[in-house]
């Protein structure tokens, strides 16, 4: 969709500050634990490790932002190009960036020119579900890391992209792949798998950064053993709780978006995605922990909290939707919270302490899967819109057809929100569209697609899909909409500047007043973004 955007946004949204580079490099755990409050670097995907994607710089603001020029651009070039989904990085000045098919460059933040370029070279057959997309690494000590469409995660030296080491995540050939950004939490490389299609169970793991060597895994899925130390440590949930029979071993549940870390509360929160098969009727219960939100112990990996978004998935909602920590002031109080807006159409607000259920809101129109969520956080089905039993048909072939609303692309995807301390708002990059969903007979085979279900997306309205919305979590009011044509698959950045900058399928970087959703400044680079800005500061020390 975009090729040359994802840098461009970095670059534009930063008025293009250039600076000295130092020789000795290294990122230090003070550097990434401090990412969020240090204007002078980005060093961790999400703007800090709690994912807030707000900058408290107000260099450019509101009254300035008119005279924002683009410096440069950068091409990832080639016969490979495709969706551009890579939050930029930035230290002393370096841009560390990944792209599609695997790649990933150092470039000049003063001048845009190439420094090193790295290529994985993907054997035949793999199996990159959904796209060939990559949504960044990370930087450690002397390295960039990041993982690979053939399920690998690979450090490169970050002076000359030259490998480091190189471990193989899981079996491509089963459908597992990598397309999120690793994070580093308390000296451990933490990662997910992708692969949530093809049946492979999702986990959360962490290695050890200097040799890619694992020192825990925790599978998200209930009857599956974890590891910690070399050796099997718990088995995930109790077996057959949630889960019919043998089904919960080909359960789904892939982590593929990466995680988030909360520094205060001292947990790793990740969500899980879909179930396998997306055919719901084949597997009655909950289906613990797929659609959910987990919260890890960094140290062992072991599951401190679980949250189900959508217990016994039949849309594909997944629930990998990243999970911001917060605080949410509400009736005089101060709550240590979390929240996240799901593919499902609801916006939950969470106690990130133990995972108790604050409120869910919708916030795209017309969804109809679920009227809402009891006090307690389970959703009230309307149960007339799962897609029907094939095995109820005449022909046993296909289930009553549905038009459930959000469809499965989500009332948002995987582009990411920004909450701004300054307005106590979160920005949501959503879209409205449903789909005619039905269930057909599957069974699991390695390598295959494992759904039991066919879709056509349906716009809601028909003047517009993308809708970026303004959502107050404390009272769940939408407090601004800006409605786009297109859909919106960009991630979003808030500033101290009053500032919000997006991007649109339709080839603009935009900014927003933060407090209005008036737009203020707009730059078209040709092609669609779908990646997600970043900005940092001029400094004696920095890009
Ligand atoms: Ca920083
Ligand atoms: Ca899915």
């Amino acid at each position: 969709m975009t090729s040359r955007s994802a840098f461009l946004a970095a670059c534009a949204a930063t008025a293009l500050l250039a600076g000295l580079s130092t020789p000795a490099f290294a990122v230090t755990d003070e550097d990434i634990a401090n990412d969020a409050a240090t204007t002078n670097d980005v060093v961790t995907n999400g703007l800090g490790n709690q994912g807030q994607r707000y900058s408290p710089l107000k260099t450019l603001n509101r009254n300035n932002i008119k005279g924002l020029i683009p410096a440069y651009s950068f091409s990832f070039g080639g016969e490979k190009q495709r969706g551009q989904e890579s939050q930029a990085l930035v230290k002393d000045g370096v841009i560390y960036v990944t792209g599609s098919y695997s790649r990933a460059w150092a470039i000049n933040s003063r001048t845009g020119e190439k420094i090193w370029e790295y290529n994985a070279r993907l054997p035949e057959g793999i199996l990159p579900c959904c796209d060939v997309v990559n949504r960044g690494g990370v930087l450690y000590k002397d390295m960039f890391i990041f993982g690979t469409l053939d399920a690998q995660m690979v450090a490169l030296d970050a002076k000359n992209g030259k490998v480091k080491w190189k471990k193989q995540i899981d079996d491509f050939k089963s459908g597992f792949s990598y397309t999120a950004s690793p994070m580093i939490v308390k000296g451990k490389l933490i990662s997910g798998v992708s692969g949530g299609e093809f049946g492979v169970v999702g986990r959360v793991e962490a290695r050890d950064p200097e040799t890619g060597e694992i020192i825990w895994k925790r599978p998200v899925i209930e009857g599956h053993m974890g590891e910690l130390n070399g050796k099997p440590s718990t088995v995930t949930g109790k077996t057959n709780e949630t889960w019919p029979g043998d089904m919960w071993k080909y359960g789904g549940g892939a982590t593929w978006l990466g995680g988030t870390y909360d520094a205060e509360t001292n947990l790793i929160y990740f969500g899980t995605g879909n179930p396998g098969p997306w055919n719901s009727w084949m597997r009655p219960g909950d289906n613990k922990w797929t659609s959910s939100r987990i919260a890890l112990d960094p140290d062992t990996g072991e599951i401190k909290w679980g949250f189900q978004t959508t217990p016994h998935d039949g849309w594909d909602y997944d629930g990998v939707n990243e999970f911001v920590s917060f605080d949410l002031k509400k009736d005089g109080k101060t709550i240590k919270a979390g929240a996240t807006a799901d593919r499902n159409g609801f916006f939950f607000v969470l106690d990130r302490t133990n995972g108790k259920f604050i409120s869910a809101t919708p916030f795209v129109a017309n969804v109809n899967w679920a009227s809402g969520y009891t006090p307690e956080g389970r959703p009230i089905y309307i149960e007339a819109n799962r897609p029907g039993d094939p095995s109820k048909s005449a022909d046993g072939k296909k289930g009553v057809v549905v038009r459930a609303t959000p469809g499965f692309l989500g009332g948002k995807n995987w582009n990411p929100v920004s909450y701004s301390p300054d307005t106590g708002l979160f920005y949501i990059p959503s879209n409205e569209w449903g789909m005619n969903i039905w269930n057909e007979p599957i069974a699991y085979k390695k390598g295959a697609a494992y759904l039991g279900a066919g879709f056509e997306i349906k716009p809601t309205f028909e003047d517009h899909i993308g809708s970026l919305k303004a959502m107050d979590p404390a009272t769940g009011k939408v407090v601004w909409e800006y409605k786009n044509k297109a859909p919106l698959w960009g991630g979003v950045l808030t500033t101290a500047g009053g500032l919000l900058f997006t991007g649109t399928s339709e080839g603009y970087i935009k900014a927003f007043d933060s407090k209005t959703g008036d737009e203020l400044w707009k730059f078209n680079v040709g092609t669609g973004v779908v990646s997600s800005p970043i900005t940092w500061n001029r400094t004696a020390s920095s890009g």
